[in-house]
């Protein structure tokens, strides 16, 4: 079979199973066992692949098809033009989350300073900012290890070595606030949904963890221990911006207000969704 018969088969397997991104799942499934990108398939669709090659896709497709997130099958996925490595401990990163980096840039212009990303992950906010500021000091912190260890190997494999990862509950690893650890930039993508959220029962979520995603009061506690919390590792004049739900928007700006941050606003992301909101802290 050529490799288009085999991604014609594979995208109608798909379709039938409900996948919204069906042509795309196989493009990718199939690049990734064979070792080629998108552009080369569509060149190359005429050749054929290994019998083993042939058993591995449908084997991943068949995974596919009860579900299974891409980015765990293939155990990567891009952000930020970064290619990073994944697992089911951890979140997908996400291209909303994109708007988060670019905000981080735009406002933390200065050529150095220290950002932290709370909650890690794969490490994908910090090392997309480390790779565009060489210069700043990067540390991504996550409760998991098993994240910090991902994290960890993404860096390394991207060569950023201005990025660094360690173990943290919340802030715990930063032992005293403000004398040790003064931040320029505070980041979080936290878990900000609902538990009781329909969401939760559809697509890539029901297979990633659920720390990663639910939070308690409607998906807002974690949300508002930060705006508290972070005050404490906060240089001054430095930002705090954390991502949210479509809905929390309103709530999070008059929590940040009354604990004290200054230019509270949202930013929508690119489908139009008020998506991180932002503050900065001054001791003037
Ligand atoms: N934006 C993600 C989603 O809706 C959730 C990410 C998070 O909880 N931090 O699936």
């Amino acid at each position: 079979m050529t490799l288009d018969v085999l991604l014609r088969k594979a995208t109608e397997r798909l379709v039938r199973a409900g996948s919204p991104s069906a042509r795309l799942d196989a493009e990718v499934l199939l690049g990734h066992v064979i070792q080629r990108d998108r552009t080369w398939l569509y060149t190359w669709g005429d050749k054929g692949c290994s019998t083993w090659q042939q058993a591995r896709f449908d084997a991943l497709v068949a995974a596919r098809a009860q579900g299974y997130p891409v980015a765990y099958l293939t155990g990567e996925r891009e952000f930020w033009g970064l290619r990073l490595m994944t697992s089911p401990d951890t979140l997908i990163p996400r291209p909303d989350t994109e708007t988060l980096v670019a905000l981080a840039l735009s406002r933390a212009a200065q050529p150095q300073g220290r950002l932290l990303d709370i909650g890690t992950g794969t490490g994908a906010i910090a090392l997309a900012f480390a790779s565009e500021r060489p210069a700043w000091e990067v540390t991504g912190v996550d409760l998991l290890p098993a994240a910090v260890a991902l994290a960890q190997k993404n860096a390394a494999k991207l060569g950023l070595g201005n990025a660094c990862f360690e173990q943290s509950d919340w802030f715990s690893a930063f032992a005293v606030p403000r004398e040790t650890a003064a931040f320029d930039v505070i980041v979080a993508n936290p878990p900000y949904i609902a538990a009781d959220d329909p969401h939760l029962k559809r697509g890539d979520v029901r297979f990633e963890p659920a720390s990663a995603l639910v939070a308690d009061a409607d998906g807002m506690a974690d949300l508002l221990h930060l705006i508290v919390t972070a005050k404490a590792y906060l240089a001054d004049s430095g930002w705090l911006m954390l991502e949210h739900g479509h809905d929390q928007a309103a709530e999070l700006r008059e929590a940040m207000r009354v604990a004290g941050y200054q230019n509270v606003e949202t930013v929508r992301d690119l489908g139009g969704h008020e998506r991180v909101t932002l503050g900065f802290l001054t001791t003037a």
